[in-house]
């Protein structure tokens, strides 16, 4: 006997035990043990941080890591999963920060270093016990008591032993550049990092500034009124650095006078520009404007900033105070014609562009803006934040005649990820990876990689490839990685250190802390002797780029090579799959790809799923302030862990962008756990009714229908198989999901008198036997997926039989398809009969006649030869689910033109079918036969009857119906288990009700037989 399933089901109380027993039978380490010796099934974990709860994009990526692994080990594969953890960087950092209420960092500092980061290792796990207990709930099966966490000794050990690998080969430096940088963090960013925190319509200035012409230089310009040089900027904040205008030498522009002035610009923007009260006097080449002196807006001398100037090589030369400044037009090859005036004021301290013409041409350097954003020196504007000193020096240009116009623009801006601060662009010395001297290696190793969905390869991935700057990757922080480089205070020399052994040995190193943390301020006092001038060797105060971190976990979860020194040869090593979402090509998906290239020139993940991101039902993004979060605790408590995962894998392809619709969640819910479920607890009350015991083995069944079942299922295994092996799990679920469907509503419900029948005869025995392996093989295509019904399924209908099997289908093997029992020709027979009979009852809702009611004739044309012969094979079929008492087999067109009085026509490409819509008296009393069955089979239930009790029926009608009732007797009293039907309802009826039916009205009752 299976235990008895009721009908209607409580998803989530119906995991709750599940899980229990999977904790107390160890089923997940069991799962991983027993495929020990086979071969090696990796995945990577793109580590979390659990600094704040999980959210649904969470569940999202853990339910996708989750169900090629669990697939890959019931085939045979030994794939132990280990969880991990991201624990270093700003996000964790600013969490701190906000809960100690600091604003930046001379409140840490005030606070302690120290302490910080003791705060700073408290608050990463805040969260974990929630994650832990959803990654339980939802079923991901990821070693999360062994955890590789970042912050560990053995993990920065193994980091740091990845940078000296990289600074051996001389591909570590520190450079004076323009970095992004967030003011509110005190920190440069990695170009990664910006990647994710550009802002559309972001509002800034956008002013027109006019530069009084000292010098002309050899340029033809006229002397009787002030000549100025147009330029524009959206950034009025940087005009105070302003130390040179550069043109497109090759450009035409116009000398425009106005009644008291003369205004320079490029002939080609004149228009757009617009200056109102100007005509075109004289035209002038870029090259004749070049070497033109102006008046600078701001003298840094007169507001205690100094000047510095680029010297040979780079280097910053502090200047002379001087009263009379003037600067010069240069050319530059940037310089376009799309927007502006073609003249681009020039600040080396904060454009890229501009820090390299200052290079270039030796220009002036100042630097009036402070790394936490605020203006320096004695402006009248000094101390404000950049973008609030803007207002400000428009208004002084404005008053000084300096102004030429001023509007505002909406542009894309950088934003800090982290912080949402806007990130200014500001040269200074930061310690980059040079990934540009691989960019090559990295390219080709892409091409090594398997992206699901493809177009990531070469398109967003492939880009960002192709467009590689130099790793940007240390941080003024202090909750990292320390950066393991020591410099000589006397000498300035520098060492790079990749391990503790290596610092104990060094001569006259300090001792380590104890406890030993790596991390800071403790790393910071460890000192060592400079090999070149017995100096003191001390550490640069960086810390690294957590994404750094997470890109070494290959090496670094295994401690790698302190540790494991078989990592790279025992098959760990690369991962076989690896899943996260599309923001990840920027940041982990390339860190992992950069470190592995860097150490080993090859990639370290072989297949990848992208994952789109997810948004809420109105394709909106999900934030807390607008509270249209999703709380994947909420939503398993109302549909359970299976529906959430089945809605994930089967609502959309894996890489595109989702959106989270709870209404469609519990649509697909119902339509396919629901259905499933139903086809279960039907089969269970009818086997336990006939005490059905599956066999030791199977034998083929005769029943056509049983065969079709059967082809279909073999088909289903070979396809998931071959979808999953192609880390295509929606396509998978899709092709179960519409099996579920045919079995529901074509087996079953075809299916349905023969497990009615009251006697045990072959056929009723090949029905239950089918549908037990149906079921069963659901079971163990469904694991990887759907863990929870799976193993419901499994238990009840295998191990409550033959308590000798595996204690979990998760411990089971996959199904294996049976090519012998696939039949191609009765697959498409049943395709055409479901087609037709679909067709048929497309036509009869068209008539309205409802399908109860018999009809004497069909019309059905098919287009092919092979469909004809189809046909007449389905016939019988076709005629007893359309309820048809003949069949007529023409040509299409013939078919369709029976279209007319007496006739409804549908056609579908290929086929057309007409129904006459006739009734002979004999069809009506038929019809109302089978009107009357199905009243009875509602008091039935209505009565609480057992399928299996017979009953008495009783009727009190008019003639025709008394008439129809004794011609179609057999017939009603089979169909309701009526042991006999008499004239006139006793008072003792368990059940009396009356109805009318077309027109007619009957009174019917029934009584349980005893
Ligand atoms: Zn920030
Ligand atoms: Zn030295």
């Amino acid at each position: 006997m299976f235990k008895p399933v009721n009908s209607r089901v409580n998803f989530p109380e119906m995991e709750a035990p599940i899980l229990a027993g999977w904790k107390q039978g160890d089923i997940f380490r069991r799962s991983v043990a027993a495929r020990e010796g086979g071969e090696r099934f990796v995945l990577y974990e793109g580590p979390p941080t659990a600094n704040g709860s999980p959210g649904i994009h969470h569940v999202l990526a853990r339910v996708f890591k989750d169900v090629i692994p669990r697939y890959k080990v019931m085939k045979g594969y030994y794939a132990p999963r280990i969880g991990g953890w991201d624990t270093h960087g700003l996000p964790v950092e600013l969490e701190v920060e906000k809960q100690l209420g600091f604003s930046g960092k001379t409140q840490i500092e005030q606070y302690g270093i120290a302490e910080f980061n003791a705060k700073c290792r408290e608050s990463v796990f805040g969260y974990l016990k929630e994650w832990n207990e959803l990654t339980e709930r939802i079923g991901y099966w990821v070693d999360m008591e062994h955890p590789y966490v970042t912050m560990d000794n053995s993990y920065i050990e193994s980091v740091w032993w990845v940078i000296k690998q990289i600074w051996d080969r001389g591909l570590v430096y520190q450079g004076y550049k323009v970095a992004p940088h967030c003011p509110r963090c005190g920190t440069s960013l990695s170009s990664h990092e910006v990647a994710q925190g550009y802002k559309e319509d972001t509002e800034d200035p956008s002013v027109y500034i006019k530069f009084l012409v000292k010098d002309k230089g050899k340029a033809d310009l006229p002397a009787d009124k002030p000549v100025y040089l147009l330029a524009w900027t959206t950034t009025p904040w940087t005009l105070p650095g302003n130390t040179a205008l550069a043109v497109a030498p090759d450009a035409e522009y116009d000398l425009l006078e106005g009644d008291k002035e003369y205004l320079v610009m490029a002939s080609r923007l004149v228009g757009a520009v617009g200056p109102e009260g100007y005509k075109s006097v004289g035209k002038l080449t870029g090259k004749d404007l070049v070497g033109v002196s102006y008046e600078p807006l701001f003298n840094p001398h007169q507001f205690d900033v100094p000047r510095l100037r680029f010297e040979e090589g780079g280097s910053l030369a502090e200047q002379p105070s001087q009263q009379d400044l003037k600067y010069k037009v240069i050319s530059g090859d940037f310089v376009t014609l799309d927007d502006g005036t073609g003249i681009v004021h020039i600040a080396p301290a904060f454009g890229e562009v501009d820090h390299e013409a200052g290079k270039q041409w030796g220009l002036d350097f100042v630097q009036q803006v402070d790394l936490q954003g605020n203006i320096t020196g004695s402006y009248p504007f000094a101390g404000k934040f950049v973008k609030d000193a803007d207002e400000d020096i428009m208004a002084d240009l404005k008053s000084r005649g300096l102004l030429f116009r001023s509007e505002t623009i909406k542009h894309t801006y950088p934003f800090c990820w982290r912080c949402e601060t806007p990130l200014l662009y500001y040269a200074k010395q930061t310690w980059y990876v040079k990934t540009t001297a691989l960019k090559d290696r990295l390219i080709a190793g892409n091409e090594q990689i398997n992206w699901y969905p493809e177009h990531i390869k070469h398109g967003r991935f492939g880009d960002w490839l192709a467009n590689n700057i130099d790793w940007a990757f240390s941080r003024e922080r202090y909750w990292g990685t320390p950066l393991p480089v020591w410099r000589c205070e006397k000498c300035g020399a520098t060492d790079c250190v990749g391990g503790l052994d290596e610092l104990r040995n060094k001569a006259g190193f300090s001792g380590l802390p104890e406890p030993l943390d790596l991390h800071r301020p403790y790393v910071d006092e460890l000192t060592f002797s400079c090999e070149k001038c017995k100096g003191t060797m001390r550490r640069v105060p960086e810390v690294i780029d957590a994404w750094f971190d997470s890109g070494a976990m290959p090496v670094a979860q295994s401690h790698y090579p302190f540790e494991n020194e078989t990592l790279l040869t025992d098959g760990r090593f690369p991962a076989d799959f690896i899943c996260e979402a599309i923001d990840q090509t920027r940041g982990w998906f390339y860190s992992l790809h950069a470190v592995s290239t860097l150490l080993f020139d090859r990639p370290c993940f072989e297949n990848v799923i992208c994952l789109g991101h997810i948004q809420d039902a109105k394709g909106e993004k999900m934030s807390k302030r607008k509270g249209n979060v999703v709380w994947p605790n909420e939503v398993i408590a109302k549909y359970g862990a299976d529906a959430l995962r089945w809605y994930l894998y089967t609502a959309s392809a894996p890489g595109n962008p989702r959106q989270f619709d709870e209404k469609q969640l519990a649509d697909t819910s119902r339509r396919f756990l629901g259905t499933l479920w139903n086809v279960y607890s039907f089969f269970v009350m009818y086997a336990n009714i006939d005490e059905y015991k599956p066999p030791e083995t199977f034998a083929p069944p005769e029943a056509e229908l049983d065969r079709w079942i059967l082809s279909e299922l073999n088909q289903l295994i070979a396809d998931v198989d071959a979808c999953l092996d192609a880390y295509n799990p929606t396509e998978a679920g899709r092709k179960i999901e519409s099996f579920v469907d045919g079995l529901s509503n074509w087996y079953v419900r075809r299916s349905r008198r023969r497990f009615w029948k009251s006697e045990n005869d072959a056929d009723k025995l090949s029905a239950y036997n089918t549908l037990y392996r149906c079921l069963v093989t659901l079971a163990g295509l469904l694991a990887p997926f759907t863990p929870y019904l799976a193993e419901e399924l499994y238990q009840n209908l295998v191990r409550q039989v033959s308590p000798g099997a595996p204690e979990s289908v998760h411990l089971t093997d996959f199904p294996v398809a049976d090519a012998g029992l696939i039949d191609n020709q009765l697959a498409e027979d049943n395709r055409l009969a479901m087609k037709l009979c679909s067709l048929g009852r497309a036509a009869r809702s068209q008539a309205g006649i409802k399908v109860r009611q018999p009809l004497g004739e069909i019309y059905i044309g098919v287009a092919s030869e092979r469909e004809k012969r189809a046909l007449e094979r389905v016939t019988p079929l076709v005629l007893e689910e359309l309820n048809v008492k003949e069949l007529f087999s023409d040509s299409v067109e013939k078919v369709t033109g029976q279209e007319g009085p007496g006739f409804v026509v549908v056609a579908e490409a290929g086929s057309s079918l007409a129904i006459a819509t006739y009734l002979t008296a004999e069809l009506e009393a038929e019809g109302m036969a089978r009107e009357i069955v199905h009243r009875i089979q509602n008091m039935r239930r209505a009565a609480g009857y057992e399928i299996a009790d017979h009953i008495r029926a009783y009727y009190e009608a008019d003639a025709f119906i008394v008439q129809s009732l004794s011609s179609f007797a057999d017939y009603v009293m089979q169909e309701t288990l009526a042991v006999e039907m008499c004239e006139g309802i006793p008072d003792d009826a368990d059940l009396k009700d009356s109805f009318k039916i077309s027109g007619y009205t009957v009174g019917l009752g029934v009584k349980k037989a005893v």
